[in-house]
Parts: C-alpha cells; sequence; structure tokens
C-alpha cells in the first residue's frame, strides 16, 4: 500500500491531527478536487473550533504576571487524610466493560475513592485505539450508580475540558503527553478559568520538574486550587526495566519545593507489566507518596489499550490488602526515639556544615595559591585523584558508589566556582 492510500485509511483513528491532513494535501496532486474539498472542510471546522473555544473563555487570555511565587503555593492539594486510591480501566471501552468493572469491584470489596477511564487516548502511534470519545463519558453514570463514587478523565485540549465539564465529571487529569506542552496546558487552564473542579497533573514525559510544576502554576493562576501530581515515571532510552523510569527524586523534590503538595503514584505507567507493580507501589508509600492510580480491567488481556500492565479488580484488592501502607507524620506528633534520633541528626549535620565551611576556607587560600602563581583553577589529574580514592573510601564505608560520585561533583564544582571568582575579582581590582 502506498503511503498516501495508507493515510486515507488511518483517516478515521485520527482525523483531527493537522499532520494528517497535510500530508493527504501534499500527496494529494495539486490543485485536485480532493484538495480543495479537504482544505474547505478544513476551514469550517476551524470556525467551528474558534467558536467553541470562545465560549470556553480561551480568548480572554491573562498574563501570568499575577502569579504567586511558587513558595506561597504551600497549601496546595486536595486535603487528602488517607492515601487516594484510584482505580478503573486503562481506556473506556463499552457500558458493558465499564459494567463488568464495577460489578467485580463491589464483589471483590474494592471500590476505590475515584475511579478512573480513558476516553481519548494520547497514543504514540496513529492506529491504536484512540479512545471512544463524548459517549463515553455519559458511560460513567454507570460508575456512579454502581460505585457511587467522582469519576476522573483525562482532557488534552480545551474541547475536552468542556464536553468533561458537561458531563459532570468530577475531576480531571492532564496525561504526561499533555505536560510537555506549555501551549497545550494553558489553552487547558483557560478552559478551567473560573471552574472549581481538582485537576491532577502527570508528570512530563521527560525528567523536568520545571515543566511539571509550570503546569501545576499554570493550573493555580486561573484559580484551580484543588490540584494534585501524578508520578507515572519518564521515559528513559536505555533502561529497558520500567515502561518509565520512576525517577523517585523528582516526586520527592517536588513534594519538598511545595510542602502540601500531594503526589499520587501510578504504577501501572511506570512498570508497564502486571509483575513489579506490588513493588513500585510499596515504593512509593514508603516514600510517602499520596495514593496510588492503578489502572484494572476485569479482561485485562483482552483490553483495548495497555492490556500488558492492567489487572483484575480480584488482583487490585490483593495488592492493596498486601500494601504495608505507613502512618502518614505530617499531622501527628513524633515519638520520643524519633525525636532523639532527629536531635542527633539536626547535631551531626550542623558538624558536617562546620567541616564543609573549613574545607571552603582552605580551598579559597588554594584559590589564592593558584592566582599568585598563574595556575589554571582546574586540575584534571587532581581532581581524578580526588574522586577515586573518596569514592573507595565512602564506598567502604557503605556509602554507595553513585552517592559519593554526586557528593564530590557538588563540592568540586562549588570549589571550582569560589576559586574562578576570586580570580576574577583580583584581574578586576588590578584593572
Ligand atoms: C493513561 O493514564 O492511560 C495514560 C495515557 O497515561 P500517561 O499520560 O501517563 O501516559
Ligand atoms: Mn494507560
Amino acid at each position: 500500500m502506498d503511503l498516501k492510500n495508507h493515510l486515507l485509511n488511518l483517516r478515521h483513528v485520527n482525523h483531527s491531527s493537522d499532520l494528517f491532513y497535510l500530508l493527504l494535501l501534499l500527496l494529494s496532486k495539486p490543485k485536485s478536487n480532493r484538495s480543495c474539498v479537504l482544505s474547505s472542510q478544513k476551514l469550517k471546522e476551524n470556525k467551528n473550533t474558534k467558536a467553541r473555544f470562545e465560549r470556553v473563555g480561551l480568548f480572554s487570555f491573562q498574563t501570568l504576571s499575577t502569579m504567586k511565587p511558587h513558595k506561597q503555593i504551600k497549601d496546595w492539594g486536595l486535603g487528602l487524610t488517607t492515601p487516594l486510591i484510584i482505580a478503573g480501566p486503562c481506556s473506556a471501552e463499552t457500558p458493558e466493560q465499564i459494567e463488568q468493572i464495577c460489578k467485580e469491584m463491589k464483589e471483590e470489596n474494592i471500590v476505590p475513592q475515584l475511579f478512573r477511564a480513558g476516553i481519548w487516548k494520547p497514543r504514540t502511534r496513529p492506529g491504536s485505539f484512540e479512545g471512544v470519545g463524548e459517549e463515553g463519558l455519559r458511560w460513567l453514570e454507570i460508575v456512579r450508580h454502581h460505585l457511587n463514587i467522582p469519576v476522573t478523565v483525562e482532557v488534552g485540549n480545551a474541547a475536552h475540558v468542556e464536553l468533561a465539564l458537561k458531563h459532570k465529571v468530577d475531576v480531571l487529569w492532564i496525561g504526561a503527553r499533555t505536560t510537555v506542552n506549555p501551549f497545550a496546558v494553558q489553552e487547558i487552564a483557560e478552559a478551567l478559568r473560573g471552574v472549581d473542579v481538582p485537576v491532577m497533573i502527570k508528570n512530563p514525559m521527560n525528567p523536568d520538574l520545571e515543566l511539571w510544576m509550570g503546569a501545576l502554576e499554570r493550573m493555580y493562576a486561573v484559580g484551580i486550587d484543588k490540584l494534585a501530581a501524578i508520578h507515572r515515571g519518564f521515559s528513559d532510552a536505555y533502561d529497558k526495566r520500567y515502561r518509565n523510569k520512576p525517577n523517585w527524586s523528582m516526586p520527592i523534590h517536588l513534594k519538598r519545593e511545595w510542602t502540601g503538595m500531594e503526589v499520587i503514584n501510578d504504577p501501572s505507567h511506570i512498570v508497564g507489566r502486571r509483575d513489579g507493580l506490588l513493588e513500585v507501589a510499596q515504593s512509593a508509600m514508603n516514600f510517602g507518596l499520596d495514593g496510588l492510580m492503578i489502572e484494572t480491567h476485569h479482561d485485562p488481556d483482552k483490553a483495548w489499550s495497555d492490556a500488558k500492565q492492567q489487572v483484575t479488580p480480584a488482583r487490585l484488592k490483593e495488592m492493596i490488602d498486601s500494601i504495608d501502607f505507613k502512618q502518614p507524620l505530617e499531622n501527628m506528633k513524633p515519638d520520643e526515639r524519633l525525636q532523639d534520633l532527629r536531635r542527633a541528626v539536626d547535631h551531626l549535620d550542623d558538624q558536617l556544615l562546620d567541616i564543609l565551611q573549613e574545607r571552603f576556607a582552605v580551598i579559597d587560600q588554594i584559590g589564592a595559591h593558584k592566582r599568585e602563581h598563574h595556575l589554571t583553577v582546574f586540575q584534571s589529574d587532581r581532581w581524578k585523584e580526588v574522586m577515586e580514592s573518596r569514592t573507595q573510601k565512602g564506598v567502604k564505608k557503605h556509602l554507595s558508589e553513585k552517592f559519593m560520585k554526586e557528593l564530590l561533583y557538588c563540592i568540586h564544582e562549588e570549589s571550582v566556582k569560589r576559586q574562578e571568582k576570586q580570580l576574577r575579582e583580583a584581574e578586576a581590582v588590578k584593572k
């Protein structure tokens, strides 16, 4: 089949993609009837889209200049008191499928706090199942009827937001492929201006904390204050143990930056397979994340998307029962023993800081000496020797090699910067 026919066959799965039309137009003969029909059709669609966006307020654009700085966003969050369990299929497929999942959840006595279902599916390649669209939103009534719990769906643009709100979806989430794109996030934010609905934002595909934070900030700036983050892992070209590598430092960093930000772990998209889900979910609870989103289907092998990673409601129940949910310490007074240990750490940290202060004082003296003798700041032999000898010593003291290397890079970088700054300042005085 040639490329043009292949694209025409794909029309039913990807008819809204501009790239698709562009390719089709390019492959059509110039000025042929087909290209005229397609372009006028596209023009009409654009007008409709514009009218739709105007209705949801996309063109009443405001700048982010009024946005509060990071530190003031410390009280964000849904206000969870227990870990939030979100479960449901990767995609809504049929009303019967939704009903069967709900029935099995009830039978197994595993009713999540929030039911998830993808309605519009962002697929990496065209030709895969791209979601049932608006009619699937009607089926979510089945969930309310059987389980009486709120529902959440993914939105990827303003039109999705409008439809989800029209069908009274309780919570929206923004997917990883959308979080990477500030234009799309802003479009969604504008569609949500003045709407009181909780929004959960998945981490971007790439491990970029700023993008993740930026998406949360864009929502906050339009008045969405019930926000949570979802940690679904990051794509990695080399590490094939996971579908998306967890990079635990990212969700932890987010919680460190914004105290009170709830981060829900999504082991399904991290692992990409049924085995290993439990281990990742347990790690998330150990780290102190605030909930789990687990894809659940009554017949996972026959699921229309993400078949390998979905679990049955019975397995979901087994998993949840075997997870050791830690006590949330946030609002609890720590016991005596913990207080003692923390005091010991405080004291050791003080000593560590004194030693660092002393070390940098010596570094400054070395800097002065190098300046006098016209030596370069960076000496690669010395760096190699410091790195190797300290790493070996650290490993003997049961510190990991990775930690030692990161620590030494960090200290060395600061040393080099200080000495270089000294040099510049001395040169400025000479001039
Ligand atoms: C999903 O939740 O089904 C999904 C598409 O997830 P992500 O955005 O994490 O890839
Ligand atoms: Mn999925």
